[in-house]
């Protein structure tokens, strides 16, 4: 099995989910009491959204390039970035390692044309429903992203980063992403795009399918693990 090295942090709450889900998976596919191979850097994540709100993006690359490579030192045989927001600096971090970069909307977006569909919506925090980094990554499998209104993007950031991202999971909360999933028109089915959005709604809140990046992030990564 290979050791997958995971940057982590973002939110500590979601670095938890993917470490379960990828125990998990492993213990599914090998069975007894296998589990994955694990390293993990985890931030100080006010350090990381400090930067961020003062548009210091160099800081934030610089700083997660840096856990890559520590990674990497340390025995990684591949990076998963535990967030989709901090895709921003994805290349950064590539391009400081030699070992592959297990990108979060790449993963996501294989799903969702695989299921033959090509029209979505996505729930995200503003930074990733806003900037083109996100969903121009969709547009190259030939999957369109429809992003709520701008109250609607702020109200789901908002639930991220004053709720999930402290672990706490609201009933009022997931119906307010529920009423949001059926303002945003035509779409066949949701990414859910932050990485913490699968502890608050699933496939049996919304009427159409659903995206979850941590889960499929983290059955990427142990496809490669065991490949
Ligand atoms: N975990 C979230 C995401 O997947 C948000 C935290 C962040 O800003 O990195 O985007």
């Amino acid at each position: 099995m290979r050791t997958l090295g995971l940057i982590g942090g973002m939110s500590w709450v979601s670095t938890a989910h993917y470490y379960r889900l990828l125990n998990e998976l492993v213990a599914q596919r090998l069975g007894g009491l296998h589990s994955a191979r694990v390293l993990l850097e985890s931030v100080d994540f006010a350090e990381i959204e400090a930067r961020k709100l003062d548009g210091d993006w160099d800081a934030v690359a610089h700083r997660l390039a840096g856990a890559g490579r520590r990674l990497e030192a340390a025995g990684a045989d591949a990076l998963v970035l535990c967030t989709n927001t901090m895709h921003y600096v994805a290349a950064a971090i590539e391009d400081a390692v030699d070992i592959p970069f297990l990108h979060i909307a790449d993963t996501t977006a294989q799903a969702v044309a695989g299921a033959g569909l090509s029209r979505v919506g996505l729930l995200a925090t503003a930074f990733t429903m806003e900037q083109t980094f996100y969903v121009s990554r969709f547009a190259s499998y030939g999957v369109e992203v429809v992003t709520p209104d701008a109250d609607d993007r702020r109200e789901v950031s908002r639930i991220i980063y004053d709720e999930l991202c402290h672990n706490v999971v609201r009933d009022e909360s997931r119906a307010l992403y529920r009423d949001v999933v059926g303002r945003m028109e035509g779409v066949q089915g949701v990414i859910l795009g932050c990485t913490e959005v699968e502890l608050l709604i699933g496939a049996d809140d919304v009427p159409v399918p659903v995206f979850p990046t941590t889960l499929l992030h983290a059955q990427a990564a142990v496809d490669f693990a065991l490949a």
